[in-house]
């Protein structure tokens, strides 16, 4: 049996359209879902082995983007959000009612990702999104279980998908974050 990585890839990753100007992410719950409404398209689109970013039943990948928190806002259902875990960097809210995560939001404005919330594309009943680009930190799969020996299989299924694989971010992200540390401690030009 192929490797699933994620629904969304599985079949080959579907090019995003130009012209996307956002939508509706709507939860699980089959009465009163919470809906947050994207207000343009979302960016650094990927794959995310972590432990902590949602993924749907039997994915061994979430799909995560980020897009700037003001074009980001909860449109019905508010009340049924949790954050999972408010001591987290990525303070994810959660529906209660089916587990889903709606968006992800740093409240600390020294962080280098500051201004942006994280969300999960697949979630937008409009199709176009920006495609997903790589895949990150894919050795933590192992961390939720996943067999080490079987690594090599996701691997070379990533690459035939055109997902790069990283143990971490992106080198541009890894840049980004590295550059705000350095300018932060003075080394750079700010
Ligand atoms: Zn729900
Ligand atoms: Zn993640």
């Amino acid at each position: 049996m192929a490797i699933s990585i994620h629904p969304a890839v599985d079949r080959g990753v579907k090019a995003g359209s130009a012209t996307f100007a956002g939508g509706t992410l709507t939860c699980k719950c089959g009465s009163a879902p919470v809906t947050v409404s994207l207000k343009g398209n979302v960016a650094f689109d990927h794959v995310c082995g972590c432990t902590k970013c949602w993924k749907p039943q039997g994915a061994l990948f979430s799909l995560i983007a980020v897009i700037p928190r003001e074009k980001l806002s909860v449109s019905a259902e508010e009340r049924k959000l949790k954050i999972v875990d408010p001591a987290a960097v990525i303070q994810r809210y959660a529906c209660t009612g089916c587990g889903v995560h709606l968006y992800g939001r740093i409240e600390k404005k020294d962080h280098p990702f500051y201004g942006f919330d994280f969300v999960h594309p697949e979630l937008l009943k409009e199709q176009g999104w920006a495609a997903p680009e790589f895949a990150a930190f894919v050795s933590s799969i192992i961390e939720s279980g996943f067999p080490p020996a079987r690594m090599g299989e996701v691997r070379a299924r990533l690459k035939e998908l055109k997902l790069e694989s990283y143990d971490c971010l992106s080198p541009a992200l890894m840049d980004a974050i590295a550059t705000h540390t350095a300018k932060q401690k003075g080394v750079l030009a700010a």
